[in-house]
């Protein structure tokens, strides 16, 4: 049974196959990547996993549960967190307020209201103390201590993606989607990065799918790449082999980012 599994999955919008009976398996702790053109349909298959998007067809599995059908809520608490193509973090609160949200679906009693609830104010607290803990550890991970309390939206983009990773590592996810995490940074930016995705997989035994337009950090950081075109598949392999496929080549032709 694979670990991770989406089967003939597919949407449409209007006219457009935006995911057209696509298919792949992950193992647990792959770093798994998923790359073609823009509007090829990549965002399309994490807003299907994570529950935003109910598919026409198709099956979507963890550990062999079908995904398909639940709430966006119920997908994460199945331990399937992601980060957004455009931030979606909240501007007007800090890192550590922010990163605190990621926990909210293992918390019992509320978010911030809760520690000041009339005769449970002891159990919240202590509630409130061990997500704070575990918030803290990956802000150290993530070397964002001389930010923690600085408002998000303040913040330089890079650093942004970074907190909303740290927000979904927050979750204690069994599977993490991102997409394109390193958009907006610098080269020294992406070769953290590249090293804390590679981390999360050590370190907290996360499965990662990665949407990713850098062809360094794809080269770099994947076990197998997924590339698809107008909502299909063109290959499935190894990096190098997928890299070299013509047609990946051609997909990408007048595209930069391809080197
Ligand atoms: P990618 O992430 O690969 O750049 P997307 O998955 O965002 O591509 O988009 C794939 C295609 O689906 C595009 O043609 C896009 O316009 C279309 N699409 C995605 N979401 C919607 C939606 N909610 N309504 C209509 N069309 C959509
Ligand atoms: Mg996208």
């Amino acid at each position: 049974m694979a670990y991770f599994s989406i089967e003939n999955l597919s949407i449409r919008f209007g006219g457009v196959k935006a995911v057209n009976n696509v298919s792949f398996s992950v193992e647990k702790n792959e770093i798994f990547s998923i790359i073609g053109p823009n509007g090829s349909g990549k965002t399309t298959i994490f807003n299907l996993i994570s529950g935003i998007y109910r598919p026409d067809q198709g099956t979507i599995t963890l550990e062999g549960e079908n995904m398909v059908g639940k709430t966006p809520d119920r997908i994460a608490k199945k331990g399937i967190a992601r980060t957004f193509q455009n931030i979606e973090l909240f501007a007007n609160a800090t890192v550590m307020d922010n990163l605190m949200l990621g926990r909210h679906i293992h918390m019992k009693t509320g978010i911030f209201g809760g520690a000041f609830m009339f005769g449970k104010r002891s159990r919240a607290a202590r509630e409130e103390v061990v997500h704070r803990e575990k918030v803290e550890q990956i802000i150290d991970f993530l070397e964002l201590q001389s930010v923690r309390d600085q408002f998000v939206g303040s913040l330089a983009y890079g650093k942004r993606k970074l907190v909303e990773v740290g927000r979904a590592l927050a979750l204690e996810p069994k599977v993490m989607l991102l997409d394109e995490p390193s958009a907006g940074m610098n080269t020294e930016e992406k070769d953290e990065l590249t090293l804390w995705i590679k981390d999360i997989r050590e370190d907290y035994n996360i499965t990662i799918l990665l949407i990713e337009h850098d062809m360094n950090m794809i080269m770099g950081i994947s076990d197998r790449v997924f590339a698809m075109n107008q909502g299909q598949k063109i290959i499935l392999g190894p990096p190098q082999e997928v890299q070299r496929h013509p047609e990946v080549i051609k997909a990408y032709l007048g595209e930069e980012e391809i080197s």
